[in-house]
């Protein structure tokens, strides 16, 4: 198994975004003026493995629109044949992709894919439903031309520590699990390598490892309860699992899955530590 960081573009977002107040300034503040963040990757994945080339998202393209709480950096040089054949991949090659949820920056993408698109059953209801459809209206962000992907079910059982999953090759080493928070039908795709570890690549169930170690639910999922919930459960998984943890906008996502760094939990009998692990020999 191989697995590729492909990077299309960057985003900056506000501050408010990455650290949110609690309660009901959480997702108004989004709107309201504020600093933004440096520019930070807008990654999707490849993962090769038993002769079968799958994507995880699909990235952004330039055509994408800002909103009050992120601008977009990208150019059509940036988009996904280019990210992808900077890993010396072909676009024409790929035959399945999977999206963690249904945001632009992890959708617009598939304009340039053909071949199989899978999306949680749970996460493409939320899509279609009047209060998405008038959002996505609102902040000008519409669906990408053709978007109908294959819903899929997670009734998979557990995996690891998480409640519901849903194998998807044939090995049952490449599995998505529900991990909702940020949007409520998300979910993340861990990838069983060559070693045993585990890859978790996590879409947007935080923006950074630092907020999974912070247990800190985002701004814009629309509970931050259930968010919680699902950052102590990855966190359960990773104390069971090596895990390399990799979220689509972490700067440091890249460098962590080229570095096989797994997210180390260390229990003691009144608190929880954790810290980054990075493998002997690796810097
Ligand atoms: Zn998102």
């Amino acid at each position: 198994m191989k697995i590729h960081a492909l990077t299309t573009g960057a985003v900056r977002v506000k501050h408010s975004f990455l650290f949110p107040t609690p309660g009901v300034r959480r997702q108004l503040d989004l709107f309201l003026p504020g600093p933004f963040s440096d520019p930070v990757p807008i990654h999707c994945w490849a993962i090769e493995h038993a002769g079968v080339l799958r994507l995880v998202d699909t990235g952004e393209t330039a055509a994408a629109r800002d909103v009050p709480f992120a601008r977009m950096e990208v150019t059509e040089e940036q988009e996904l044949p280019a990210a992808i054949a900077d890993a010396g991949l072909d676009i024409a090659d790929v035959s399945e992709v999977v999206l963690t949820h249904a945001h632009g920056d992890h959708i617009d993408g598939l304009v340039h894919v053909r071949g199989r698109v899978l999306i949680n059953d749970a996460e493409l209801r939320v899509a279609r439903s009047p209060m998405s459809r008038l959002m996505r209206g609102v902040l000008r962000q519409p669906l990408p031309p053709g978007f109908a992907p294959e819903p899929f079910v997670l009734d998979g059982g557990p995996f690891g520590a998480f409640p519901r999953s849903r194998t998807l090759s044939d090995d049952g080493r490449i599995v998505a699990v529900g991990t909702p928070g940020h949007t409520l039908g998300h979910v993340s795709v861990i990838c069983v390598e060559d070693s045993g570890r585990h890859v978790m690549l996590a879409g947007d169930l935080t923006d950074s490892l630092e907020q999974l170690h912070a247990r800190r639910a985002d701004a814009v999922g629309p509970d931050p309860e259930v968010h919680g919930a699902t950052l102590e459960t990855v966190l359960a998984h990773c104390a069971r699992h090596p895990t390399v943890y990799l979220p689509s906008h972490d700067p440091v996502s890249a460098a962590r899955l080229a570095a096989g760094a797994i997210v180390e939990v260390h229990r003691t009998s009144d608190r929880e530590d954790t810290a980054l692990r990075m493998p002997a020999g690796s810097r």
